[in-house]
């Protein structure tokens, strides 16, 4: 689905997977599960492109799903932020959710062992923001295109009804989601593009 200009979400993945198309290069957002990997390549195949690099939002599952098989067919930078880069390696191991169904599928998260993951300065992009939306993971963050003013956030908030919420189900600080997704707002977005659900316009 075409989002704007350079900005396409790959359709029919679990969480949302989003396509930046730059001058000289691809950034995805998130890798969807581990079964959306052929959409995924059948997108990058219908366009003759592949992504030079992946920009990770937080470790959960259904955002790393794809990842391994992704570096081995395409072999992409993986970026994310300094705190999350220590979960994907392994480093920290993730904390369990509060809630019965945040506990279930914890219990099923892959092994995360991503050695070479790159921070975001890695970017070098004027034109893009990095930020720290934590609460939903401790490392959570959103990348920000300064010039369309669209800001992609993971997990810190998903739409429903049109609007932005934050859900209780697997978020860790409940409280500092609060004072992530307000920050994103501060942002002044044009449009913002969660994880899951629609995209939301604020203007
Ligand atoms: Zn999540």
């Amino acid at each position: 689905m075409k989002i704007s200009e350079n900005v396409e979400m790959i359709d029919g993945t679990m969480a949302n997977v989003y396509v930046i198309k730059r001058k000289d290069r691809i950034i995805q957002i998130d890798t969807g599960m581990k079964n959306n990997f052929q959409k995924i390549v059948q997108y990058y195949e219908h366009n003759g492109s592949k992504p030079d690099i992946i920009f990770i939002t937080h470790y959960h599952m259904d955002h790393v799903g794809s990842l391994r098989e992704m570096v081995e067919k395409y072999n992409p930078v993986i970026i994310s932020s300094n705190i999350e880069k220590d979960y994907l390696s392994g480093k920290i191991k993730p904390e369990k959710p509060r809630s019965i169904l945040g506990k279930l599928v914890y219990k099923m998260m892959p092994l995360l062992d991503f050695k070479d993951v790159m921070t975001p300065d890695y970017l070098n992009d004027p034109n893009i923001d990095v930020i720290l939306t934590n609460g939903h993971t401790p490392g959570s963050s959103s990348l920000l295109l300064k010039d369309e003013r669209i800001v992609f956030i993971g997990d810190a908030a998903r739409e429903k009804d049109g609007e932005l919420e934050i859900d209780r189900t697997f978020t860790l600080d409940q409280k500092a989601a609060l004072d992530s997704l307000n920050k994103i707002k501060s942002l002044k977005p044009v449009l913002v593009l969660p994880g899951h659900g629609n995209p939301v316009k604020l203007e």
